[in-house]
């Protein structure tokens, strides 16, 4: 037995029947009905009903019935008539629970018992009608607040029609400990509400009803939550409820399938930790493939990808020959591979394309992608050459899963007529590649990179650009082999404007640096103004920051370690960065907008 799962209409675009259709295709159980969406759509409740119907979908809540206790009597008359209404509504939708929000707007008695009461009434109507009550506590409540307290007037109201409705949201936001979810009476928990969302200081009611995100999305530890939530003995469906200002107006399936993604990913959380006492003996959701170990290979595509290959030359990569089917060649320095590739390329500007990261069980790996949905890619491959599988993400970079080598890849075979690998590589390997998201897919990639490769969401950053803020978010292995950076593309650029960098390892950068001068590089010019900065922020020899300005090579050192790397010009939409760290986990996030404020004066001089 698996868990049902729901999503309420108000999570995505589009109409009524629109929102319905889409949940269905994305295989949920069952649909939470937002009233608005109900109260603006053509179709009568008994059509709403008969399409979930003919769509598979079950109808399990009603949602929201607002300010409905704490009340003077004379108010809470209006509230029963209105309650009367949305009951026989109810029953022409086929629906049996409803969400009542604590009051945050007539209440004026801050009484558990007058509370108590009323929800006690209204339960005796609710039941004639065949519905149940489901009590939450909004994190903006007038009076009730908090979930411990939602759950008392539950408890002093002592009816079977009357349960408490637990939200992730109202209950993390306030920072209130989820722990005591397990006291509550499985029975008693009438439906569960899940969302994440980012770690923002703002008052709380526009955080829900601007910025909630899918589970694995933001910054909320779901895992716990819905452990404790498990423990307690809830039986329900597990129900998203995220109000997000993007999600209103992206591609309504597509939202739905990344909703779906998101507790998949959620449900093997929580799988993985065995907290979910009712069925140790579960099977994970997900394959068990840990994270890959590395980046394997990156892959530039390009009509042309000659310019490519002149700046890898520059960097010290060896050429190591043409594949022997197809219009590819092979670059390596050390681990770090580069593939060019001029297949199917006519009008490519030289592009990030793919990227190849190592895994364990590469099969493994590729039925975890399954079961998350991620799209497949299909390359044509002649036989005797590998198959690697491949994968779609949001930003349309393609995900390559290889088999862990420790010497020369066994796909690496297939390219002729190159040189030896240099004995002694300056460049180690691949530190970490930054990929451009358009603004509306961010939150879908980050849960894609960290659920689909089962990476870690690490630290976010905002860059200031010339042309626009860009939004940066790290998702990494545990021990740092792989990460990546995902940015957020200002609207100056189109989506597959924003160039992409690849930044490789070493540990002598200004060796890097020198040796590539001497090969005729020329890195991305950095302002004096920056070395001048740089030589009243810390105490370094003023010969030292010469040599850098020199060679164009920036530096950052934080309580922990100290950063050093330089930059190549930008080809088409992708650049090389090469990075030395000592003790340093960051990516040199204050030189990352000097960086782009040159990239932006190179790029209008060449356009002029
Ligand atoms: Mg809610
Ligand atoms: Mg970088």
């Amino acid at each position: 037995m698996t868990l049902r799962t729901s999503i309420a209409t108000v999570c995505l675009s589009g109409t009524l029947s629109d929102k319905l259709r889409a949940a269905a295709e994305a295989g949920f159980d069952g649909v939470e009905v937002f009233e608005p969406d109900l109260v603006a759509s053509p179709s009568s409740p008994e059509e709403i009903a008969a399409l979930a119907h003919r769509l598979g979908l079950t109808l399990d809540l009603y949602q929201p019935f607002r300010d409905a206790e704490g009340v003077t009597e004379d108010l809470f008359v209006d509230v029963l008539r209105r309650a009367r209404a949305k009951f026989e509504l109810m029953g022409r939708l086929g629906i049996d629970t409803m969400l009542v929000c604590s009051n945050a707007g007539t209440a004026t008695i801050d009484d558990d018992e007058v509370s108590a009461d009323q929800l006690r009434r209204l339960g005796d109507l609710a039941a004639g009608h065949g519905v149940r009550l489901a009590y939450e506590a909004l994190a903006w409540g007038r009076h009730v607040d908090d979930y411990r307290r939602a759950w008392r007037i539950v408890e002093l109201a002592d009816h079977p029609a009357v349960g408490t409705c637990i939200d992730s949201f109202h209950i993390l936001s306030r920072g209130h400990d989820p722990a005591a979810i397990e006291q509550i009476p499985g029975d008693k928990i009438f439906f569960l509400q899940l969302a994440d969302a980012p770690a923002l200081t703002m008052d709380v009611l526009s955080w829900s009803r601007h910025h909630r995100l899918f589970p694995g999305e933001g910054s909320f530890d779901l895992g716990t939550f819905l452990g404790h939530v498990l423990r307690a003995g809830y039986q329900g469906p597990l129900s998203l409820e995220v109000f997000n200002d993007t999600f209103r107006q992206t591609d309504v399936l597509r939202t739905a399938q990344q909703a779906k993604r998101s507790l998949t990913w959620l449900e093997d959380q929580v799988a993985r930790r065995a907290v979910d006492v009712r069925r140790p003996d579960r099977p994970d959701v997900l394959p068990d493939t840990g994270q890959p170990t590395s980046i394997d290979f990156v892959e530039v595509k390009a009509e042309d990808a000659g310019p490519v290959d002149v700046l890898l030359g520059q960097l010290g990569f060896t050429f190591r020959g043409r594949h022997r089917s197809k219009p590819v060649r092979l670059w390596t320095q050390g681990k770090a591979r580069v593939v060019c590739n001029e297949q199917q390329a006519r009008d490519w500007a030289p592009t990030l394309s793919a990227v190849g990261f190592e895994v364990a069980d590469p099969a493994a790996s590729a039925r975890r992608a399954v079961a998350l949905e991620a799209p497949s890619v299909f390359r044509r491959s002649l036989a005797g050459e590998m198959d690697l599988s491949a994968f779609s993400a949001p930003d349309g970079t393609e995900i390559f899963l290889s088999p862990a080598a420790t010497t020369d890849p066994p796909w690496a075979q297939e390219f002729e007529d190159g040189e030896e690998d240099a004995r002694l590589p300056l460049l180690t390997g691949v530190d970490h590649v930054n990929l451009a998201q358009p603004w509306q897919r961010f939150d879908e990639a980050v849960l894609f990179y960290s659920s689909v490769l089962a990476l870690q969401s690490d630290s976010s950053q905002e860059v200031a650009a010339p042309n626009g803020l860009v939004r940066s978010h790290v998702v990494r292995s545990h021990d740092c082999g792989v990460r990546l950076a995902l940015n957020v593309a200002p609207l100056a650029f189109d989506a597959a404007g924003f160039p992409q960098h690849v930044a490789f390892s070493t540990s002598d950068v200004l060796a890097v640096a020198r040796r590539a001068r001497e090969r005729g590089l020329r890195p991305l010019p950095i302002p004096d103004n920056y070395y001048d900065d740089l030589l009243a922020r810390f105490a370094l020899p003023a010969a030292a920051v010469a040599e850098m300005a020199e060679l164009g090579v920036m530096y950052d050192r934080d309580a922990t370690g100290e950063f050093t790397h330089f930059y190549t010009e930008t080809l088409g939409g992708v650049f090389f960065e090469v990075v030395q760290r000592v003790d340093y986990q960051g990516y040199g996030a204050a030189n990352a907008s000097v960086r782009l404020a040159a990239q932006h004066r190179r790029s209008r001089r060449l356009a002029d």
